[in-house]
């Protein structure tokens, strides 16, 4: 057996950056874009500074969370233990950039899918060494097989202080780093100056750390830019979501309330609304893909340890409940409408909640691991349906709608109860980084104002006056469902930036 990885000995490395310019030429890598670079670190203060290189790259993980995560293996281990790519199988959802801890992925701008270090897998095939290797003036770069005990580079690593990035990951790195500046190996300790790096620009969404916790003033002074890369397509696509198994759920609780007689509101209007709503978030998924047109290599080359696979599944197990729902309620089957309504709930309650799991795939967003992110999803979709309802009150008949005001309510204080338990009891460094940001941030006037102001506080204070006063007209519960609808909408879009808004690299 072969296990390849790289020693890089920073202490050794001049900054050159032969090996940056070796691999674009290697793979025709484009501007823009690295498959490996030399980050810079100055530590120190006048005149007592220094200045630290270390050569960035994919780790080829023993436990590649790239791999999990990719929808359809074109992430894979070669027999030689390296991470290697397939072109002609990504579909450029770019969960993979998410998934790695190390920024070790980009979308490569001439074939929009992703690519990253294969560790010249072409060269090694033939017997050669990878051209950064060949290259480095100072052999600082070194071929390892950690499945050799006997090889000289294993022996050296073995005898020799080492380390390697985000070990807390547990992805088992197999690029390991002797003589490296901490900063340089863990990019939540060093910050690019408010006046720039020495001759490179970053883009504005590139992430950067607020403040520098170290003892020693430390500054990156040469990093590439990663801008972050889901937006507000995913953020519309986990609110879609929501309100296709809110609306079935709140119709699963009138039908259990005695009113699956009530044909329109019950049994035909709310698979036609979360039908709608459920095509919008396919539609979504599609249009980001990076490759669109091979959006069914979801289920065609489906990698089934991936939760973007197992999502898709839940989707389209839905979607079918929703039809025979739809069917059920212009047949007047009221039996049928009973006996649909566990599946209903129960793959309502999958579709809204198995972004958790996705998220918890993306070992390098910490804040999107939380264990409050899937009863935050749940209490989402409960609030997206009652909403929905409270909504639909106003052009036609609803029956029971106090019951879907105390749904409303419920959901929201459930809701507000998560986003409070998640922003107060963060502990790790990644995840208050995150939250910082969310809170106090680039996204704090989404936050407070968009999802907490107008998303909790407005609604909850015009359902519980309603509720309260007894009052029975429909305009406060709908102009609460408004309101609480542009919350989620807020909310989603502000925690979705934050947790990419901390630097990997
Ligand atoms: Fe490389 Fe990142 Fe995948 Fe690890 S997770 S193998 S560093 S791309």
């Amino acid at each position: 057996m072969t296990r390849l990885g790289f020693l890089l000995e920073s202490d050794s490395c001049i900054g050159c950056h032969a090996c940056t310019v070796a691999c674009k030429s290697e793979h025709d890598v484009p501007i823009g874009v690295n498959r490996t670079w030399v980050k810079y670190i100055e530590s120190g203060s006048f005149p007592d500074t220094d200045r630290h290189f270390s050569v960035m790259r994919c780790n080829h993980c023993d436990d590649a969370p790239c791999m999990t995560i990719c929808p359809t293996s074109a992430l894979f281990r070669a027999p030689n233990g390296v991470v290697d790519f397939n072109d002609d199988d990504c579909i450029g959802c770019k969960s993979c950039m998410n998934a790695c801890p190390y920024d070790a992925l980009y979308i490569n701008p001439e074939t929009n899918t992703a690519h990253k270090c294969n560790f010249c897998n072409h060269r090694i095939e033939v017997g050669l060494e990878p051209s950064c290797v060949v290259v480095c003036p100072t052999n600082a770069i070194k071929v390892v097989d950690f499945d050799d005990p006997g090889h000289p580079v294993a022996r050296e690593i073995a005898g020799a202080d080492t380390a390697v990035r985000a070990p807390e990951q547990g992805t088992l790195p197999k690029v390991h780093y002797r003589g490296a500046h901490e900063a340089a190996l863990d990019p939540k300790l060093s910050s690019i100056p408010t006046d720039g790096m020495i001759w490179a620009d970053t883009t504005s969404d590139h992430p950067t750390v607020p403040g520098t916790p170290s003892a020693e003033e430390v500054r990156t002074a040469y990093t590439t830019p990663h801008p972050m890369v889901w937006g507000w397509k995913v953020s519309a696509y986990l609110v879609t979501k929501s309100i296709a198994a809110g609306v079935m759920a709140i119709a699963a609780l009138l039908v259990a309330l005695g009113h699956a007689d009530v044909t329109a509101a019950v049994g035909v209007v709310p698979p036609m609304v979360a039908g709608a709503f459920l095509a919008l978030t396919g539609l979504l998924l599609v249009v980001d893909l990076k490759q669109p047109l091979r959006f069914h290599y979801l289920l065609t080359r489906a990698n089934r340890s991936s939760w973007l696979v197992k999502g898709s599944y839940f989707l389209l197990a839905f979607a079918v409940i929703c039809a025979a729902w739809w069917i059920a309620g212009l047949a007047e089957a009221e039996t049928l409408l009973a006996v649909l309504a566990v599946p209903a709930v129960l793959l309502g309650a999958c579709a809204a909640g198995y972004t958790a799991m996705l998220f918890g795939q993306c070992e390098g967003r910490d804040l999107w691991q939380s264990h409050w992110v899937l009863p935050t999803l749940l209490a989402q979709a409960v609030v997206a349906g009652a909403a929905a309802f409270t909504i639909l009150d106003v052009a036609m008949y609803v029956p029971s709608p106090r019951a879907i005001q105390w749904a409303l309510l419920g959901g929201l204080v459930a809701l507000g109860s998560f986003i409070a338990l998640e922003t107060l009891t963060a502990s790790e460094r990644h995840v208050q980084m995150a939250l910082s940001t969310l809170t106090r941030g680039r996204y704090r006037f989404q936050f407070w104002v968009g999802a907490v102001a107008i998303g909790l506080v407005l609604p909850l204070a015009l359902v519980i006056v309603q509720i309260a006063a007894g009052l029975d007209g429909s305009a406060l519960p709908a102009l609460a469902g408004i309101a609480a609808a542009v919350g989620l909408v807020a909310y989603e879009d502000a925690f979705i930036r934050a947790g990419q808004s901390v630097p990997l690299s």
